[in-house]
């Protein structure tokens, strides 16, 4: 499936998608699968022991602030006393724009604090980028995959609230296999995992002598000849693409070597949902007045308040709250009048929207390990050099392949047949030519998609953490700003996205 959404369609299946027989989502356990280590450790270093013990010294992993998780109450006479300004289905005293996570966890709280609030939504599902896709027969995450840090994560709360099954990932499960289709040895990974670590710290080191920004590779480039040569140091770039550019869904000649790593790390481990990920939503989404295929195209804001207009019609309320990702602000898919202040629209042309694309993978029978991630380095950088193992997920033979930053971008403009012979090549280098065609996928094309315009942000050369502080201020007392990118800690996330959209409601509710 191709994430090719037009309004009101969120894309349908273009091309060799045979699902099986419907079936109930497999049941699994929720034991882990090992000793699980986070991702965003594994940027810090984690993987090693001595490293992860010094991060917890230095109190570097931090739950997501479980004051800004606490559903607001308003604190004077807000919006929600105030009389709408029409009695039109059409009016309320908060319109709140995109129905992702960020959106409905607003909705929510002022919904909760009295408030009546349209959320206007341009896709046909609620959402956004969790997007849980079930044509296969069982969910499959085409977005957001993992909670980040489930440690006094809000998702947790939410996730038990609803009863959702969550599996640990357990990233040291891999099978790291070379160009030639070679499985390398664990103590060849172990040495690799060591030298990226001292690859962070050797960057950390030469930024610190460092005035301005520049590409994050050219600080990797000044020191990772120090730290491996030959076919270590080729390991190690690989395990630089694998780690930052698919973390961060963005190469590293575009990430700021100065604020790349900006933000605080999730406590606890990385867990997915068997039973799909948009079951977060349900409690956020229930009783609020949703209205799907509403592409919102100007919002006009003044003291007095604010018209929201879409392409069929015209809204009206006290208050907007604007969650559309980064990528459809700096598409200007939503013009504001007047302008946005010159420092919000810094902040958006500054901030980088990476891209990160899933190719699921539907087989008769595993043909590849049991390991969870399976890694396959590639003579083109970048090309599927990454796939998550979804048999101890969702006990069916299927590998979720992703593409991250430039070899993303080039597959952007291929077809999905293209994508998947290419996806199939790839793991015929590794696994013999026997490896037969798939018998269902499911493709997204997030930079294709008119309601994203890429995957999420990323602070890019010449950005810094302040960027997003602009980007999430209000607009006077009337237009706020909420999402993923928004979130100083946590961008990039779907718990930052959660936190920020919570946030909105406290300052909207205390207007
Ligand atoms: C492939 C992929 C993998 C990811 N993996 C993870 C992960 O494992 N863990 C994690 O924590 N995060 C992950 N993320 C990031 C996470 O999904 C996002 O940070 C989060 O979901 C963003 O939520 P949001 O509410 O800010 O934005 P969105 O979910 O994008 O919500 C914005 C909404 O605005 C709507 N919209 C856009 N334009 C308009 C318009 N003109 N009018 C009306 N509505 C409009 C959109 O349709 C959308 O529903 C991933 C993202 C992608 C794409």
């Amino acid at each position: 499936m191709s994430v090719r959404a037009k309004a009101g369609d969120s894309s349908t299946p273009v091309l060799g998608s045979v699902p099986d027989s419907a079936s109930e989502p497999a049941s699994v356990s929720v034991a882990e699968l090992g000793r699980a280590i986070t991702r965003r450790q594994w940027l810090r270093g984690g993987l090693t022991v001595g490293a992860t013990v010094a991060l917890a010294a230095c109190g570097a992993a931090s739950p997501p602030n479980e004051e800004e998780t606490a559903t607001p109450a308003p604190n004077r006479p807000g919006p929600g006393q105030q009389p709408a300004k029409s009695g039109s289905p059409n009016a309320a005293q908060a319109i709140v724009i995109g129905a992702g996570i960020a959106g409905l966890a607003a909705a929510r709280a002022l919904v909760d604090g009295g408030v009546s609030v349209i959320v206007l939504e341009a896709r046909d599902r609620i959402g956004g980028r969790i997007w849980t896709n079930r044509t296969m027969g069982m969910p499959i995450d085409l977005g957001a995959s993992w909670i980040h840090g489930i440690q006094g994560n809000p998702l947790s709360t939410l996730a038990d609230k609803v009863g959702a099954a969550r599996v640990t990932t357990d990233y040291e499960s891999v099978a790291l296999y070379d160009q030639k289709g070679v499985r390398v040895d664990e103590a060849v990974v172990s040495a690799t995992r060591k030298n990226f670590a001292a690859l962070v710290a050797a960057v950390d080191a030469y930024r610190e002598e460092q005035d301005g920004d520049m590409p994050l590779a050219k600080a990797i480039a000044a020191v990772r000849g120090k730290i491996a040569s030959g076919d270590a140091l080729h390991r190690l770039d690989f395990a630089v693409h694998t780690t930052i550019e698919h973390e961060y869904a963005a190469s590293v000649q575009a990430l700021s070597m100065q604020h790349w790593d900006a933000g605080d790390e999730g406590a606890g481990d990385d867990q997915v949902f068997p039973g799909g990920y948009d079951q977060l939503l349900t409690p956020l989404a229930a009783g609020v007045d949703v209205r799907l295929s509403q592409v919102v195209t100007q919002v006009q804001h003044s003291d007095d308040g604010c018209t929201v207009h879409t392409q069929g019609a015209t809204y009206q309320a006290e208050q907007v709250l604007v969650t559309v990702p980064l990528g459809v602000l700096k598409a200007g898919g939503v013009a504001f009048v007047p302008p946005l202040p010159a420092r919000k629209q810094t902040a958006v042309s500054r901030l980088g929207f990476g891209l990160l694309d899933k190719l699921a993978l539907r087989f008769d029978a595993p043909f590849w390990p049991a390991n969870l991630m399976i890694d396959r380095d590639d003579a083109q950088y970048g090309r599927w050099a990454e796939a998550l193992n979804l048999q101890p997920v969702l006990g069916k033979p299927i590998l979720l392949c992703f593409n991250a930053a430039d070899y993303a971008q080039k597959m952007q403009s291929k077809s999905d047949a293209e994508a998947v012979a290419d996806a199939l090549a790839a793991l015929r280098s590794v696994f013999g030519v026997g490896v037969p065609e798939p018998k269902a996928f499911l493709r997204t094309r997030w930079g294709a998609d008119p309601f994203a315009r890429g995957s999420y942000s990323f602070l890019a050369v010449g950005a810094t953490p302040d960027d997003r502080d602009a980007l999430a201020e209000p607009v006077g007392e009337h237009l706020y700003f909420a999402g993923e990118a928004t979130h100083r800690g946590h961008a990039g996330t779907v718990h930052g996205a959660l936190l920020s959209g919570k946030a909105a409601a406290v300052a909207m509710l205390a207007a």
